[in-house]
């Protein structure tokens, strides 16, 4: 385990770290990385300890450019070809044959790889200087919310990773769509700000598997870190339509956000109002974490309308919201 954590700003110092087996927490367009290199073995296990993550979780690769896909991945197919044209860089993962390279450890022993090009100046131009795949889980201890701000990165990975680095910027607040190219149909296994309609558009037969929180009755688990519990704070989470339904007990203290304003905002220790679906995905994760930070016991979660962006972030509420 690293001693401590130092606060960076280089992306050359970032790279120099990489290249040396280190682990660094950068950001990029949809929430912070994890990042180590995924060709070193030790390395990526050293980054499994960090989080607290299940072995069984594959990781995502990433490399600098679309042009780049063949650093993490065996090959193209049809579909990845074309997602890849539309969408990279940016928001989306995609489900190829793993190169040879790349640790099975990364992969969870899986022979497929999730290859993601993110559209972020500083996470691009620290995998270029790293001259090789970074594998880079979201920068949060296992299960918790994602970080969308250094400062919260630092708060799950002080002392377990070598450096962060100090950027924030606005990111769209949800992890990426991920999509399983590998057979004839394309196949989204996570929903992201690539939706599914946008996919539609260009792969008409695309199909998306049930919601990860209805996903029980699953036979085949396709994405299995999807399985995990996840995205959760401390405080209980309570999913309502709107906020006329929160009636706080004595003794809690309670938390809301959404899109509709609250009556009562006295009885509440904490609440904010989101004028767009776009916004509140951004503000989410940083929300729960910011009800933790206050104590809060129940937080009292709106949700958001299951279309475009609303369709993730509904998503990522029913696993926040999920049993433990
Ligand atoms: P995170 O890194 O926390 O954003 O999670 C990565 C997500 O990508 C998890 O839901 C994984 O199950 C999924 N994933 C990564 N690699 C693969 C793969 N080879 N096949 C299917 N799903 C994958
Ligand atoms: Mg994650």
């Amino acid at each position: 385990m690293t001693a401590s954590t130092v606060l960076i700003e280089s992306p050359r110092e970032a790279a120099d770290l990489l290249r040396g087996g280190g682990l660094v927490a950068f950001p990029t367009e949809t929430v912070f990385g994890l990042g180590v290199d995924a060709t070193n073995d030790e390395a990526v296990q050293k980054l499994f300890v960090a989080k607290g993550r299940p072995s069984s979780n594959p990781l995502i690769v990433h490399v600098a450019d679309a042009g780049r896909w063949s650093d993490a991945a065996a090959m193209l197919t049809p579909s990845a070809e074309v997602l890849l044209a539309e969408f990279a860089p940016g928001p989306l993962t995609v489900v190829l044959p793993k190169r040879a390279e790349v640790s099975s450890l990364v992969t969870a022993g899986l022979g497929t790889v999730g290859l993601r090009i993110p559209d972020h100046p500083i996470a691009a131009e620290i995998i270029r200087l790293a001259g090789r795949p970074i594998a880079a889980p979201s920068a949060n201890r296992s299960g918790r919310p994602s970080g969308t701000r250094w400062r919260s990165v630092l708060e799950d990975l002080d002392g377990r990773v070598d450096a962060v680095v100090q950027q924030d910027g606005p990111s769209l607040g949800l992890e990426s769509t991920v999509v399983d190219c590998t057979g004839p149909i394309a196949t989204v296994l996570r929903p992201g700000a690539v939706t599914t309609e946008q996919i539609r558009r260009i792969l008409p037969d695309v199909r998306e598997i049930v919601s990860a929180a209805n996903r029980c009755d699953q036979p085949v688990v396709l994405s299995p870190g999807t399985l995990h519990p996840h995205y959760q704070p401390h405080a209980s989470v309570h999913l309502v339509d709107s906020p006329t339904s929160i009636s706080v007990a004595r003794g809690d203290r309670a938390a809301y956000c959404g899109l509709l304003p609250v009556d009562t905002p006295d009885s509440l220790a904490m609440h904010a109002v989101y004028s767009t679906v776009g916004e509140y995905a951004a503000a989410f994760y940083e929300f729960l974490r910011e009800a933790d930070r206050n104590e809060v016991t129940t937080i009292y979660v709106q949700l958001a309308p299951d279309e475009g962006i609303g369709h993730a972030l509904r998503d990522r509420q029913l696993r926040a919201a999920g049993e433990r």
